[in-house]
């Protein structure tokens, strides 16, 4: 299983809010699993069942979330200072990655998001089941990250993950309801 690191406050010891922010992490990561219905005392409350909508993966999902971590590693971010990775798994189970990429004329820069995506669709991949994003702190996909994935799979799982061992996750559909499409305006 992904560990959260670095672990280490000041002193060079885990403080208790990233011991907190971890243990946080790995039992929700041992009840997306099925593993663990019980582990003992938390501070955050564990969520034993997936909300409506969102269906969890099992293995796999380790397996995506350390190719985000990885992909955030590559980020090239030298004007924000906010390094981003991202990977997708495929229907048929490939994953791709991507890390956001940032120009001195900022609006070319391209999100990790949209670089894991269009990684995969120039392989020939259309259909998607989950898309890690991790960062530093949990940061949401843009807007243009949401219409772009959802041109391909409006209800697929978006995962936001962080180095502090921090997991939220939801349907892609609850993040961008009304996705532009030709042929749906009113
Ligand atoms: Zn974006």
């Amino acid at each position: 299983m992904w560990e959260a690191s670095p672990l280490g406050g000041a002193s060079g010891k885990p403080d208790a809010d990233q011991k907190c922010a971890v243990r946080s992490y790995l039992l929700t990561a041992l009840a997306i699993d099925g593993m663990s219905k019980k582990s003992g005392k938390s501070c955050y409350p564990v969520r034993k069942a997936p909300p409506q909508g969102v269906k969890f993966m099992s293995r796999k999902f380790d397996e995506l979330i350390d190719r985000a971590r990885q992909a955030q590693s590559k980020a090239y971010a030298p004007y924000s200072k906010f390094k981003v990775g991202a990977a997708i798994l495929t229907e048929d189970g490939d994953i791709y990655s991507g890390c956001n990429v940032e120009n001195s004329s900022y609006g070319l820069t391209i999100c990790a998001e949209r670089g894991a995506l269009f990684k995969a669709i120039s392989e020939g991949k259309r259909r998607f089941k989950s898309v890690v994003v991790f960062s530093d702190r949990l940061a949401y996909p843009c807007g243009a990250c949401l219409q772009v994935l959802a041109e391909f799979s409006p209800e697929m799982e978006v995962c936001l993950a962080s180095s502090k061992g921090e997991l939220k996750k939801f349907n892609l559909r609850d993040l961008l309801p009304q996705p532009f499409a030709i042929g749906n305006e009113q």
